[in-house]
């Protein structure tokens, strides 16, 4: 037994000494790097081949022969998985030719972006994977079929419940958009119409997606004291993780307003406990402290926009039904910290742009609440609110179920600076994360969540997406003033194995792929 095991140990050694011999072909060589490899807690300085579109060894380059096209000398940079962004308004970007580089999110070190957020999505998902495909996009793309945009489809806006005919047919929509390769389903319970929708309607739609191993992902009915309240909120979303039996990922969690402030140490009791009763559920933040929402949707109670823009100046002309919703209106500015806290971040009527809805309505002698709907006649306003605390924002920052995500959309600085702004301001200034928990925050436990196979992790096999970025100066640029600066500090970014950012350029080619599920 004993020379058997002796002459097994001996062949072992052999094979891998054979195996060390022989040398590695690879396109990429990455040596020299402070490499984080997205899980684990410590850097580890290991050198990195990738061949085709992906990781082929991890070694030390000095004990084997890599016959390497390129070597990159990363010495003094710091080495990781390109950060995964679960949560993006990139929508109208990935299928135009002019803007399907990505390069917002690019220059933040972003390797993947999720669309489809917030209970909107293209339909169908199959027409815009196809544009996406055509016209080639810049970063991976992970789409969500939109709860809203099915029920648009087969109720319009109306304001209320699904009759079972109704919902049969929402069902084999979602079935039909989870077939295009969809990871999951999104919902938007704060915005119409998926508002109008009750927790059994979700439930079910969410029962699909159980079946097709997705994920759910959801805006939360209330992050505030709009309508049902923020922490019934989030109960609302661990009953529908536990009676569908699927994940549940809540969006850009955040206690939205002083009537909510400092509930984050109950949200995070209450995650816990249903984790405890294993609910999957996790979520994800953009670190700044203003939120960014149309104006209609923050200030307008809900049921005065049922059926559409018209049908909310329609009711506004009515003088009874006026003062009502005046009356709400007020309220919700209150309730979002005074009209100087809403700042007009995006308008057709341009000269509206960098001003809050106080001054505006000094400018025009009216109070807040009736320059609102002056504001509104406009078209689309969106607005940056001032409403978060600090407190809040770093309890749910240092949760290991929390990870980064922008919710980027023009207009926010959140788009071109969410990943390079948390690392500059709550690892580098503030240490409330070290380098490794803000890595893998937005790489490998993003991946879990999404549940993205072989991306999110520097592993042999795994498919090469890699940053390289400068410890000192990786940095945002983009503010409220100005929020469509590109960051800076990615030196190298590699996408399927080809490089996107090289020397802290666009290389001008297209590596991203739309993933299916
Ligand atoms: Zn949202």
């Amino acid at each position: 037994m004993k020379r058997e095991f002796l002459g097994f140990m001996v062949l072992v050694v052999l094979l891998f000494s054979c195996k060390d011999n022989s040398s590695i072909k690879a396109d990429i060589l990455i040596v020299n790097g402070t490499v984080y490899d997205g899980v684990g807690t410590l850097p580890q300085s290991v050198a990195i081949a990738i061949k085709d579109d992906k990781i082929v060894w991890l070694g030390d380059h000095n004990k084997r022969e890599v016959m390497a096209t390129k070597t990159i000398n990363a010495q003094g940079f710091v080495v990781s998985p390109g950060f995964i962004d679960p949560h993006t308004h990139a929508t109208n970007d990935l299928d135009d030719p002019e803007h399907s580089h990505n390069k917002p999110f690019l220059f933040q070190g972003v390797t993947t972006v999720t669309i489809g957020n917030d209970g909107s999505s293209p339909y169908p998902l199959s027409k815009y994977r196809e544009a996406c495909e055509k016209i080639g996009v810049g970063t991976n793309v992970v789409t969500l079929v939109g709860h809203g945009t099915l029920r648009k489809q087969v109720m319009g806006e109306s304001d209320r419940q699904a009759t079972q005919e109704e919902l049969e047919q929402m069902k084999d929509l979602m079935q039909q958009e989870l077939n295009t390769g969809a990871f999951g389903m999104s919902t938007g319970l704060f915005y119409a119409p998926g508002s109008y929708a009750t927790t059994d309607e979700v439930v079910e739609l969410a029962k699909v997606v159980a079946k097709n191993n997705g994920f759910y992902d959801t805006h939360m009915r209330d992050e505030s004291t709009y309508s049902i309240g923020l922490i019934p909120a989030v109960q609302e979303t661990i009953e529908i993780g536990e009676r569908a039996n699927v994940p549940v990922h809540i969006s850009h969690i955040k206690c939205l307003g002083v009537d909510v402030w400092k509930q984050s140490d109950s949200i995070i009791k209450i995650v816990e406990t249903a984790q405890q009763k294993d609910i999957d559920i996790t979520a994800n933040q953009y670190p700044y402290d203003a939120s960014a929402t149309s104006l209609k949707a923050a200030v307008v109670p809900r049921w005065a926009e049922s059926g559409g823009s018209d049908s909310l100046f329609i009711r506004f002309q009515n003088p009874a039904l006026r003062s009502k919703i005046l009356g709400e209106t007020q309220r919700n500015i209150t309730r979002r910290g005074g009209a100087d806290k809403l700042l007009v971040i995006q308008a057709q009527d341009t000269t509206l742009v960098g001003k809050n809805v106080l001054k505006i309505a000094e400018d025009l002698g009216k109070s807040p609440e009736n320059a609102v709907f002056d504001i509104l006649k406009t078209g689309y306003i969106k607005i940056a609110s001032f409403n978060m605390n600090s407190y809040d924002i770093e309890n749910f920052m240092v949760q290991p179920w929390v990870v980064t995500g922008s919710d980027g959309g023009s207009g926010h600085p959140r788009k071109y600076g969410t990943f390079p702004y948390k690392y500059r301001k709550f690892v580098k200034q503030q240490s409330v994360l070290n380098m490794a928990s803000f890595i893998n925050r937005s790489s490998s436990k993003t991946a879990e969540i999404l549940k993205l196979p072989k991306r999110g992790k520097i592993r042999e096999g795994n498919y090469a997406d890699i940053i390289i970025f400068d410890p000192i100066n990786f940095s945002d640029n983009a503010d409220y003033m100005d929020a469509f600066q590109f960051s800076e500090g990615v030196v190298y970014s590699i996408i399927n194995g080809k490089f996107s950012i090289e020397n802290r350029k666009f290389t001008e080619k297209l590596n991203g792929r739309v993933l299916q599920r």
